[in-house]
């Protein structure tokens, strides 16, 4: 059944959502540069509105639009005023699942990253600096790894983990499928038991009042001085400060971030450290995740409009 409607695309997206949009009969302006300004110019002519992560979907937009629908072609909604839209009876949606293996292949690649210093033996090989005795790594079979938030991401890491021969401790507020817990052997436990005994600990959270910080000083003392922390999830779940004395004091052996509490990152001190590897919030930057979760908001997008979901 063809659907009628008009769609502005705000921020690049894969093209298979965008002719999927079309085939089904919409009319779709693609303007990936579009300013704030102008979105809110042109909010009004508009049945849905579909962003990324550039474009900051306010109240002052959500108040001028006319649209029954807002879709974030991601996982999370940070950049979407959900309240407002909500307070206005319009739809919010994204698509949680579709990242979901890379941003677990990104953690795994910076678990291997950080235990054999790879970013820094390239980098002193290319200075022309056979550092090889600088370089003893550590091995992750047989080694324990902390997941924080065990849902999607989670989930598939502790699958990867557990192939690599890791053993599993997760750590979640709400119930981890026993099916999962069966299949991996993960052993259930509370923040502060994972923290005291991982060697690897991986975070998978929300950004929340709630997990606000949820790794501070009190929490990386909890840790081995050995352990390594890897962030794809938010930047706000850790307190930047903190785990900048916790490293520089030895507290801790090193720590892999994609996400900042504000990105591009300002903590030039943290990002700096020899023993902290950094990425560009990259954990969903692989043409599979961009195409999937282009084609799975058009498609929720056309079944909303038809009123099947
Ligand atoms: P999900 O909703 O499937 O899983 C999150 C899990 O965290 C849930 O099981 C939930 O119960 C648990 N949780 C919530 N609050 C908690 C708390 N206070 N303590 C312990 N557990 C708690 O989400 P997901 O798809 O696995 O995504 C996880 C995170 O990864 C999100 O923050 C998301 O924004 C982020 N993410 C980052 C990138 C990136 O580019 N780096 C890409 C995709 C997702």
């Amino acid at each position: 059944m063809q659907v009628s409607g008009r769609v502005l695309v705000c921020d690049s997206i894969d093209q298979a959502g965008i002719d999927s949009l079309k085939r089904a009969g919409l009319v779709v302006d693609y303007k990936p540069e579009i300013k704030p300004a102008e979105l809110v110019a042109a909010a009004r002519d508009y049945d849905v509105i579909i962003v990324r992560s550039r474009t900051k979907v306010t109240k002052e937009v959500i108040d001028a639009s006319s649209a029954k629908i807002i879709a974030r072609v991601g996982v999370g909604l940070d950049n979407v005023d959900v309240k407002a839209a909500e307070a206005k009876k319009i739809r919010v949606i994204n698509a949680p699942e579709a990242a979901s293996i890379a941003v677990a292949e990104l953690a795994i690649g910076l678990m291997i990253a950080l235990a054999r210093s790879i970013p820094r033996a390239d980098s002193e090989n290319k200075k022309g600096n056979w550092i090889k005795k600088d370089l003893m790594g550590t091995q992750l079979s047989g080694k324990y790894l902390g997941i924080v938030g065990v849902g999607n991401i989670g989930r598939n890491i502790g699958r990867m983990a557990k192939a690599l021969r890791m053993n599993l401790i997760g750590y979640d507020t709400y119930p981890i499928s026993r099916e999962f817990v069966s299949e991996t052997g993960m052993v259930v436990t509370d923040l502060n038991t994972l923290l005291e005994s991982s060697d690897f600990i991986t975070c998978h959270v929300p950004s929340t009042p709630e997990t606000k910080h949820m790794f501070n000083a009190d929490r990386f003392a909890r840790m081995k001085p050995t352990a390594y922390l890897v962030n794809t999830s938010r930047g706000e779940i850790i307190d930047e400060n903190a785990l900048y004395e916790a490293l520089k004091a030895n507290r801790l052996a090193g720590a892999a971030l994609d996400v900042f509490e504000v990105e591009p990152p300002t903590n030039k001190l943290l990002v700096g450290l020899q023993n902290v590897i950094c990425t560009p919030h990259i954990g969903a930057q692989t043409r599979e995740a961009q195409e999937l979760a282009s084609i799975v908001i058009a498609e929720k997008v056309i079944q909303m409009l038809r009123g099947v979901i």
